[in-house]
């Protein structure tokens, strides 16, 4: 049994979209699920220490617990969430990363945006 975790928004339009996607780009048998309303600008800005304790905290049983070595972190459009433009948030999706990269440390870390069709987009 292999993992891998998303740091996914709670938006029900993306659930499906990215666990499909994961499980493909990992080959992974399932995918643990971390949510909330627009996720990149809590690990972009750092402004609510509590829900970043808590994604971490989630995220660390997926990493030790289940031994998952890779984690996409996600942003999409329309996000009720997190209501900025497309290039804010994939700037977040940017800063997002490096408040993960301090946290975790021997794991993989991919961006993923998902469009206004529900396709994923994997960034650079
Ligand atoms: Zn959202």
């Amino acid at each position: 049994m292999a993992f891998c975790t998303a740091i996914n928004c709670m938006d029900g339009r993306v659930q499906l979209p990215v666990i499909n996607y994961l499980m493909e780009r990992f080959g992974v048998d399932y995918v643990d699920s971390v949510t909330e309303p627009g996720p990149v600008k809590i690990l972009a800005e750092q402004a609510a220490p509590a829900l970043l304790e808590s994604i971490f905290n989630r995220v660390s049983i997926s990493t030790d617990k289940h031994s998952s070595k890779s984690i996409a972190i996600c942003a999409h459009a329309d996000c009720a969430g997190n209501p900025v433009d497309d290039q804010t948030q994939k700037q977040q999706l940017i800063d997002a990363v490096k408040t993960l990269q301090d946290k975790c440390s021997g794991v993989e870390i991919i961006k993923l945006w998902i469009d206004e069709n529900w396709d994923v987009q994997e960034l650079p």
